[in-house]
C-alpha cells in the first residue's frame, strides 16, 4: 500500500510532489492511477444497523463521494488546513465562507479589491441578511486596527487585488484581527496554496476559485474552502447546510489540473515575467502592475511572503482614447477577449476599478488592460503584442 499514492509514510514532500501524490490511493481502485468518476446520489447500507448509524465513509452523494473526497483531501493537504470544503464555483465558496463566520448584527471589513461578485454579495444578500460591510484600503496594514468595531467578525482579504495587484500585508491584519477575535479570510486565487500559503500567515479560511489555476484549462467551475481546526467545523456545516456539492466530472478535472500545477504555475510564472519587463521597456507603457518586479510599491511584500507569480497582472497605458486601446486588443491573435484565467490560453481585457471602488481612490493616469499569460511560446506572445502596440500608436 502506498506506493503511488498518499498512504505511504507521511513524510514533508515539497508542492510539487505534493500535488501528483495528494487525495489518490490507486490501491483503492483496482491499482488504476486516478481516482475514477463516481457518478450517485443514493449510497446503500447493507444492513440497518449500518444505515442508522450513518456508519459508511459515504452516505449521500451530496456529501461526498470517492472523487470529491479525493479532491478535498488533497486540497486540505496541500493547503495545511484541517480540512476542505469543495463548492461549484469560485464565488459560492466565497459566498459559503462569509456565511459560515457572519451572523445578522455582525460587522465584517472587506478589501476595496476584492472581486467584483464578491462585493455584490457583501451589499446585497449579506446586507440583507443583516450584516454590515465596511470597505477598506488593502495597502492599511496594521493601521486595519482602527477600523475594528465591537462586532467586527471577520476581515476579507485578496491580495493582490486580481486587477490591479496591490499586496496586502496579510500577517499583520491578520494580528491585529486574530486579537479582536475576528476571523481572517482570503481568497488566494492568484497565488494558489503553491505560491503563497495562506494557514501559515494567519488566515483561518482560505479560498481558492479552483475555476482558474487548479482546473487549468478553461473547462469548469470550482470552489474550494480550506479552513484550520478552529473553524473546519463551521464551514464543513454551513457547506452542508447549504447543499452545495461539485459535479462529478469537475472534480476529476480538478484532481487531473492539480497534477500538473507546480508544472504549469512554473511556465505561467516565467513567461509572464519575460512579458512584464518588456512591456516595462515599451515606450507606451506607463507602469506595469505586477507584484514581482521590483518597481511594484509593494514587491518587499512580494518578496517576504510569495514563493512565486502566476501569469496575471496589468499595464498602466500613457493615455490614449478608448478606440487606440480597442485596437491594439481587437486584433491581437493570441489573446481572447474574456473574464476568468489560470487556463492555458492568454487573455487581454480593458478594465476600469474606479467604477466600483469606495475605500479608495482608482486614477492611474491612463487606460489600463488586464493579461493573463497562457502556455503558448512567450516570443509568439510578445511579437502579437508587439504588432499590437503599433496598432495603439497609429490609431
Ligand atoms: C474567478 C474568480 C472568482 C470566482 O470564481 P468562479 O468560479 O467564476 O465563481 C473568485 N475570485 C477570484 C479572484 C477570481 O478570479
Amino acid at each position: 500500500m502506498g506506493k503511488g499514492g498518499e498512504n505511504g509514510e507521511k513524510r514533508n514532500y515539497r508542492p510539487a510532489t505534493q500535488v501528483v501524490r495528494a487525495g489518490r490511493d490507486p490501491f483503492e481502485h483496482e491499482g488504476f492511477v486516478n481516482t475514477p468518476i463516481y457518478r450517485g446520489s443514493t449510497v446503500l447500507s447493507p444492513d440497518v444497523d449500518h444505515f442508522l448509524g450513518k456508519k459508511g465513509r459515504f452516505v449521500y452523494g451530496r456529501r461526498g463521494t470517492p472523487t470529491t473526497a479525493a479532491l478535498a483531501d488533497a486540497i486540505a493537504g496541500l493547503e495545511g488546513g484541517a480540512g476542505a470544503a469543495l463548492t461549484p464555483s469560485g464565488l459560492s465558496a466565497i459566498t459559503t465562507a462569509i456565511t459560515a463566520v457572519a451572523r445578522s448584527g455582525d460587522h465584517i471589513l472587506v478589501t476595496d479589491t476584492a472581486y467584483g461578485p464578491t462585493r455584490h454579495f457583501c451589499d446585497t444578500l449579506l446586507a440583507a441578511m443583516g450584516v454590515e460591510t465596511t470597505y477598506y484600503d488593502p495597502v492599511v496594514g496594521a493601521a486595519i486596527a482602527d477600523l475594528f468595531r465591537p462586532n467586527t467578525r471577520a476581515i476579507y482579504l485578496e491580495s493582490p487585488g486580481s486587477l490591479s495587484f496591490e499586496l496586502q500585508d496579510v500577517p499583520a491584519i491578520a494580528a491585529a484581527s486574530k486579537q479582536r477575535g475576528a476571523a481572517v479570510l482570503m481568497d488566494n486565487t492568484w497565488a494558489t496554496p503553491l505560491y503563497f500559503r495562506p494557514h501559515e500567515h494567519g488566515v483561518d479560511l482560505s479560498i481558492q476559485a479552483g475555476t482558474k489555476y487548479l482546473g487549468g484549462h478553461a473547462d469548469l467551475n470550482l470552489g474550494t474552502i480550506s479552513a484550520t481546526g478552529e473553524w473546519w467545523p463551521k464551514v464543513k456545516e454551513a457547506a452542508g447546510t447549504l447543499g452545495l456539492c461539485p459535479g462529478p466530472e469537475d472534480a476529476f478535472l480538478a484532481l487531473r489540473g492539480l497534477r500538473t500545477l507546480a508544472v504549469r504555475l512554473e511556465r505561467h510564472m516565467q513567461s509572464g515575467l519575460a512579458i512584464a519587463n518588456w512591456l516595462a521597456g515599451r515606450p507606451e507603457v506607463k507602469q506595469v502592475l505586477h507584484p514581482a518586479l521590483a518597481t511594484h510599491p509593494q514587491h518587499a511584500i512580494w518578496k517576504r511572503d510569495f514563493h512565486g507569480a502566476c501569469g496575471l497582472f496589468s499595464v498602466v497605458l500613457k493615455p490614449r482614447p478608448q478606440a487606440a486601446v480597442a485596437a491594439f486588443i481587437d486584433e491581437l491573435e493570441l489573446f481572447g477577449i474574456g473574464a476568468s484565467w489560470g487556463g492555458y490560453e492568454s487573455l487581454a481585457i480593458p478594465f476600469d476599478c474606479a467604477k466600483f471602488r469606495t475605500a479608495t481612490r482608482w486614477n492611474p493616469g491612463g487606460p489600463t488592460v488586464r493579461f493573463h499569460i497562457g502556455l503558448e511560446d512567450a516570443d509568439d506572445l510578445i511579437a502579437d503584442l508587439e504588432r499590437g502596440l503599433k496598432r495603439l500608436a497609429a490609431a
